[in-house]
């Protein structure tokens, strides 16, 4: 396999991908080739419904093997949510504020902080043909919001064997240990 695609919009993921396979023998490719082509909606009820329903669409619509991601936040004391619907779950709340709010008093309440973030990618080589890798990262909820840098959760969240969260991590420290990063290598680790 030389030639594949990234199937995903997000431009910080694409910079992310480039860069780690830009001295490798493989060319990836990504949706900025291809104009405006929307991304099917995520209807899975898990992430590895979700990578699949990408990969494979693309696989289909372009004929090149083809993978995609999907990532969550998942907090025990809220029984894994927000999960999947990570990116929809702030739409509840007025502000991101309030929704870490909610997390935190949660954790509080049931005096269990455990939480993880989880990447899942699927690879889709031909039709009915479908690898998955995962990587995950373990770490608990953090009783005030902290940082700046990041994205989504990371101001709620501290990896194991950290006592910042990812928030006040910089970025190339996060990418050393993220479950994205985890996950990525395990791809390239195969394609390779
Ligand atoms: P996606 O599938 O990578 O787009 O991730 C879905 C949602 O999960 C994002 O919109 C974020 O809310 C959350 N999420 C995923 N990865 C991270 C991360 O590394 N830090 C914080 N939030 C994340």
């Amino acid at each position: 396999m030389k030639e594949l695609l990234f199937f995903s919009n997000n431009q910080k993921k694409i910079i992310e991908i480039n860069q780690l396979f830009k001295s490798s023998k493989i060319i990836v490719h990504n949706l900025n080739l291809f104009k405006a082509i929307k991304e099917p909606r995520e209807t899975g009820k898990t992430f590895f419904d979700n990578a699949k329903i990408k990969s494979k669409y693309g696989l289909e619509k372009f004929g090149l093997p083809c993978f995609a991601d999907d990532s969550g936040f998942c907090v025990d004391a809220l029984n894994g949510r927000p999960g999947v619907i990570s990116k929809r779950f702030f739409s509840n709340f007025s502000s991101k504020g309030k929704a870490f709010d909610y997390i935190i008093s949660n954790a509080i309440k049931n005096k269990n902080y455990k939480a993880f973030f989880v990447t899942v990618i699927c690879l889709s080589i031909k039709k009915g043909h479908h690898i998955f890798f995962v990587g995950k990262i373990n770490g608990k909820i953090s009783t005030e919001q902290k940082g700046n840098n990041g994205f989504g959760y990371d101001p709620i969240f501290i990896p194991d064997k950290s006592d910042k969260t990812f928030a006040e991590m910089s970025l190339k420290n996060k990418n050393k240990i993220s479950h994205r990063m985890i996950a990525i290598s395990k791809l390239k680790s195969f394609l390779l």
